[in-house]
C-alpha cells in the first residue's frame, strides 16, 4: 500500500465494548484520509470491510451530500445516575442514546435510563441500546420497565435474527437492527424475517459510504447511522452516509468524540446545537504526534492492516 499511514492510540473517558483505549491507523490519499479502527477481537476477515472503508474514504469521493447538516443524539456509556444526568445536560442534544443491559443489571439500567430522561425532559427522545445482551425473556421484561421512560427505540435488544424478530412480535416498542447488519445480505435477512423497524448504519463495518447507501436501499427500512467511536477522520465518513441518504428521520450516532480522550484534528466534529455540520477536517500534525502509538502498538496495528489488506 502506497498510503502514508498514522498509527494513533486515544484513551476512552469511560469504558466502552470493554475497551479502555481506541486504536487504528490512519490512511492519508489523494481524496483525503481515512480510518481503519477495527475493535481488537475482530480477525481479518471482519477487518477487511473496516479497510475497504478506509481505502473508499482515502482514494475515492465522497458521494455530493443532499443536507448540509446532521441531527445526533449524545451517548450515556454505563456510568451512575448523575453522571449519565450531567452528560446529557452538558450537550446540546434533545436525542440520547443509554447503554443498557450492562453488568450492573436492570436495576441500574432503570436508574441511568430514569436519570437521562429527567435530564432530556419529557419531549426529549430516548432510545436504549443491549448490544444484543439480553435473551428474549430478558428483553421482554426490560423493555416493559425501561419503557416506563418512554422509549424512541431500542438497538440490538438480543443478538440473532430470529429472536430479534421473535421480540417484535411481543413489544410495542419500535427496534433498531445494528450488530445484525454486517454484510451485504443482512438487510434482506431483516427485511424478510420482519426483524427490525430500524436499521443502524456504520461505515466502518458495512465496508465504506457506497456499500452502506447499498444496504440502505436492500433494507428498506429508516436508517440511523452510528460511529465505530472513531477519530473525526471516520466521523466524517459517517457524516458523508447520513448526508447523502434520502430520508433522515431520526438523530444519528455520530457524537460520539466526547467518548475519547482526544481527537487528531483542531476541528473536532462535535456537535452545536444537536447539529453537526456536514463537514471533513484534516488531521492536525500535532496531534497526530500527540496521540501517536507507541512502536509495540504500532506494530500490532500494522500487522492488522497487512492481514486485512491481504483478503482485499
Ligand atoms: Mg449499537
Amino acid at each position: 500500500m502506497d498510503l502514508v499511514t498514522r498509527v494513533f492510540r486515544i484513551p476512552l473517558k469511560t469504558r466502552f465494548r470493554r475497551l479502555t483505549e481506541r486504536t487504528g491507523v490512519l490512511l492519508q490519499g489523494p481524496y483525503g484520509w481515512g480510518e481503519f479502527s477495527p475493535f481488537p477481537d475482530y480477525g481479518p476477515d471482519i477487518a477487511v470491510r473496516w479497510l475497504h472503508a478506509a481505502l473508499e474514504s482515502a482514494t475515492s469521493e465522497w458521494p455530493a451530500p443532499l443536507r448540509a447538516s446532521i441531527p445526533v443524539n449524545v451517548t450515556v456509556p454505563a456510568v451512575d445516575p448523575q453522571g449519565a444526568h450531567d452528560i446529557v445536560a452538558q450537550s446540546s442534544c434533545s436525542t440520547a442514546k443509554v447503554k443498557v443491559a450492562e453488568p450492573g443489571g436492570l436495576r441500574e439500567d432503570e436508574a441511568r435510563v430514569e436519570a437521562v430522561r429527567d435530564a432530556l425532559g419529557p419531549k426529549g427522545k430516548l432510545r436504549v441500546d443491549a448490544n444484543g445482551a439480553w435473551t428474549v425473556d430478558e428483553a421482554e421484561r426490560a423493555i416493559k420497565v425501561l419503557d416506563r421512560h418512554e422509549l424512541e427505540y431500542v438497538e440490538q435488544p438480543v443478538a440473532s435474527l430470529e429472536d430479534m424478530a421473535a421480540l417484535r412480535r411481543s413489544v410495542d416498542v419500535p427496534l433498531a437492527a445494528d450488530e445484525s447488519v454486517r454484510r451485504a445480505e443482512d438487510p434482506l435477512r431483516v427485511a424478510g424475517l420482519e426483524a427490525a423497524d430500524i436499521v443502524v448504519l456504520k461505515v466502518q463495518p458495512l465496508g465504506g459510504v457506497g456499500r452502506a447507501l447499498e444496504v440502505a436501499e436492500a433494507a428498506g427500512l429508516p436508517c440511523v447511522v452510528s460511529s465505530a467511536v472513531e477519530t473525526s477522520v471516520g466521523i466524517a465518513a459517517g457524516l458523508a452516509l447520513a448526508a447523502r441518504l434520502p430520508a433522515l428521520p431520526y438523530a444519528c450516532g455520530l457524537a460520539t468524540l466526547e467518548l475519547l480522550e482526544g481527537d487528531v484534528t483542531t476541528d473536532s466534529l462535535l456537535p452545536v446545537g444537536g447539529m453537526i455540520p456536514v463537514r471533513r477536517p484534516e488531521p492536525n500534525v500535532d496531534l497526530l504526534e500527540r496521540w501517536r502509538a507507541a512502536d509495540d502498538t504500532t506494530e500490532r496495528e500494522l500487522a492488522r492492516l497487512r492481514a486485512a489488506e491481504a483478503r482485499l
